[in-house]
Formats: structure tokens, C-alpha cells, sequence
């Protein structure tokens, strides 16, 4: 049956609906945002249905693919770096000053958005097994991207390593346009103070100060340290909790003090040779943004790529949300937690990019874990580790 309208002939009852218009309309102040910069940050707060009918626990997410330069938890990441150089002196704005980043791709994106639209030209290093939608993006934002193999921290072509080393022939380099500047965001405490001034702050007004936990990955670290910085200031009972895929050493640093324990050391493999398709979190190395706010962090779960997966099936099929991998991630730790915690607690996590961002690799992978018509339960998702 097709949904039919009525069509409205009669004049009267039209110019009356018109007259009438002032009086439903509410005139607030004019709410103009000046340039993508300003549609950066305040991203809604979700309460997902389908999980907290199922865990009797309230878990709310923040959208931060929202974020409206390059839609995801990373614009303010890369406008806080780009602002902080800006005030050193380190970057003029329209000079042609170039900025170099190794990324998975969601900060090569913030950062080549923002370039674009403050004069700079942007370089980005990123490993070859990320979602080919993330150089094409930044291709089209006008990047200049460098793909290269995954390869651990020692490699001189690591992708971090290889965005240092450009920046460092740009500055050496007398025919380069402009100056040349590593963002850093591994390193850089541009990146959790961007967390801790925006996002802590947003979760915390949000949920008017009332939130049990809160459950994040990590990549940088910058986000669980900068949320959990603020959190454990206003709210010192908090519980914050890394969300760690496989190949990952964070999670044994979070439970056990280590990144990897000797027995581990002989077998595992590191988080660059596992052929995981969880992107942009999980990381064998400490770095100064998850460093700092390590202490904060009371405890870990880990979270396999099938558990990821049909997550997110499960948060499409339920609720309509289609997101990506670490936000699929952040999801299952943040049910795992409820279970843990039980019923009538206030989970809040993120959802960090769109699904959009990972038809080829994640979502390919996704349609084929069970058929579309099998039903699944949250705890066969949850305890699809166990098998
Ligand atoms: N999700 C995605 C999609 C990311 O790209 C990243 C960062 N690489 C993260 C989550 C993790 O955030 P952070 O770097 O602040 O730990």
C-alpha cells in the first residue's frame, strides 16, 4: 500500500497554517557556525536502545562521527594540534606550510580537512591494510598520501617514522614551499588536552554528572586519557575501561603492568603482524598520550574481530547504526561491562567513525559472519570469545 497525502486545495486552510507559523516556531539566536572548524565538538549523546534493553544497563555513546570536518573523534584532535602550532609560532595560516602525520587514517582525515580550510597543505603516512575508502577520502580532500607496509616501531618506514622523516627533508629541503611540521598526534599533548577540555567536559554535562563508567580503545591514547583525566576529577568513583583487540599489548599494560609477559614474548604476535580487521586501535607500544593518563585506567577487556563484527551487524539490524570497527570495538566492551557491573548502571562510550568509511574491508568481512536472517542473541556476541 503506498502512503498517500492529501493534497491541500483549499487556500484558506493553507494561508491560516501560514499565519499561524510565528506562533509554533520558537525564534532562538541565530546559530551560524563559522567554517568546519566550528562544527567541531558538542556531539549528541545516544542512548542505544537495543543494548541497554538487553543488558538492563543504560549505555549511552557519544557520535562523534558527528564531528563535522572529517567525522570523527580526530577533528578535534587535529584542530587542537593545528591551533596549539598556530600559537607557537610553528604554522601561518595560507602560507603553504605543510603538515605530516602518520595515522590510520581518521586523523589523516581531520588534519587534511582542516588544512584545506585554513591555507595548509597536508602529507599523510599511513600502513597499506586500512580501508582503501580512507586514502580515497583523503585524496579527494587533496593529500598527498603515502600507503606503506605495516611494520613495527624500529622500522625506519613505519608509517609514523616515514611522516617524521618527510617532515624533516621538507625543512631540509631549500626548495620546498613553506615550513614543514610533524603533528605527532602519538606523542603530541595537543591530543589529550584536546579530550580533556572538549569531550571529558561534554560527556560529564551531558549525563548531568551521572555516569557509572566509561569505556574507550586506544590508538594514541589520547581519548581514554583525556576523558578519564576530566572524569576522575568531577567524578573520582568512575570506572574507566580500555576496550583492546587481539595483537594488542595495552590490555596486558592495563591488567598486569606489562605490555607483554615473558611467555607471550616467545609467542604472540604484535599487533602489526595480526591480520585483524580492527583499525585505527590496538597498539604494542607506550606512548606519551596513553602514558599519561594510564593510571586512570581501572580495567581492560578484550574484544575479538568476530565479537566486532557482529556488533555491528546487531547495531544495524536493532537500532540503525552503522558504524565502523573501533566503534563496534568500544560497543561489545561497553555490554561486557554491563554484564560485569549489572543491572541499572550508566555506561558511556563512543561511536568513532561511520560504516560508510569501512564498506570494503570491515563490512565486506561482516556480511559474511552468519546469514543476514539468523538471529543473534547479545550473549552469543558476547561470548563468541569463549569458543
Ligand atoms: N577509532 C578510530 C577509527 C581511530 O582512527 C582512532 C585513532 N587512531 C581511535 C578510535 C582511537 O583513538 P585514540 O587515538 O584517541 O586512542
Amino acid at each position: 500500500r503506498l502512503l498517500q497525502f492529501s493534497k491541500t486545495n483549499d487556500l484558506e486552510k493553507v494561508k491560516k497554517t501560514i499565519s499561524e507559523l510565528p506562533e509554533i516556531i520558537e525564534v532562538g539566536q541565530s546559530d551560524v557556525k563559522n567554517g568546519i572548524e566550528g562544527c567541531i565538538g558538542n556531539t549528541p549523546l545516544i542512548r542505544i536502545k537495543s543494548l541497554s534493553d538487553a543488558t538492563g544497563c543504560e549505555i549511552l555513546a557519544k557520535a562523534e562521527f558527528l564531528n563535522g570536518a572529517g567525522n570523527s573523534p580526530k577533528d578535534r584532535v587535529a584542530l587542537s594540534i593545528i591551533e596549539m602550532a598556530e600559537e607557537q609560532g610553528f604554522l601561518t595560516p595560507h602560507s603553504g606550510d605543510t603538515i605530516y602525520e602518520g595515522t590510520a587514517g581518521s586523523t589523516g582525515i581531520s588534519l587534511a580537512a582542516i588544512c584545506r580550510a585554513r591555507g595548509y597543505k597536508a602529507h599523510i603516512c599511513m600502513p597499506d591494510d586500512m580501508a582503501i575508502e580512507k586514502s580515497d577520502i583523503l585524496l579527494k580532500l587533496g593529500a598527498e598520501v603515502e600507503r606503506v607496509r605495516p611494520a613495527p616501531i624500529v622500522d625506519q618506514n613505519q608509517f609514523v617514522n616515514l611522516a617524521k622523516r618527510r617532515a624533516l627533508e621538507h625543512t631540509n629541503d631549500p626548495k620546498k614551499q613553506g615550513r614543514g611540521l610533524f603533528a605527532d598526534q602519538f606523542e603530541t599533548e595537543a591530543n589529550w588536552r584536546a579530550h580533556f577540555t572538549s569531550t571529558g567536559p561534554e560527556i560529564f554535562s551531558q549525563t548531568g554528572g551521572k555516569l557509572d563508567a566509561f569505556v574507550s580503545g586506544a590508538g594514541t591514547g589520547g581519548t581514554i586519557s583525556g576523558v578519564s583525566m576530566f572524569l576522575k576529577k568531577v567524578l573520582p568513583d568512575v570506572k574507566i575501561v580500555l576496550a583492546d583487540p587481539p595483537g594488542s599489548g595495552l590490555y596486558n599494560r592495563v591488567k598486569f603492568g606489562v605490555m607483554f609477559d615473558s611467555k607471550e614474548r616467545e609467542g604472540t604476535r604484535r599487533r602489526h603482524q595480526v591480520d585483524t580487521i580492527v583499525e585505527g586501535i590496538g597498539i604494542n607500544r607506550v606512548t606519551h598520550n596513553f602514558d599519561i593518563g594510564r593510571e586512570f585506567v581501572d580495567d581492560a577487556i578484550r574484544v575479538t574481530d568476530d565479537q566486532a563484527m557482529a556488533m555491528a551487524r546487531w547495531l544495524v539490524e536493532n537500532d540503525g547504526i552503522f558504524i565502523g570497527s573501533s566503534s563496534a570495538v568500544n560497543c561489545v566492551a561497553a555490554a561486557k561491562l554491563a554484564k560485569q557491573l549489572g543491572h541499572g548502571h550508566r555506561i558511556v562510550t563512543l561511536l568513532c567513525d561511520n560504516g560508510a568509511r569501512h564498506l570494503s574491508k570491515f563490512w565486506a568481512q561482516t556480511e559474511a559472519v552468519g546469514g543476514s536472517d539468523e538471529e543473534m542473541s547479545l550473549n552469543d556476541i558476547l561470548n563468541a570469545d569463549q569458543k
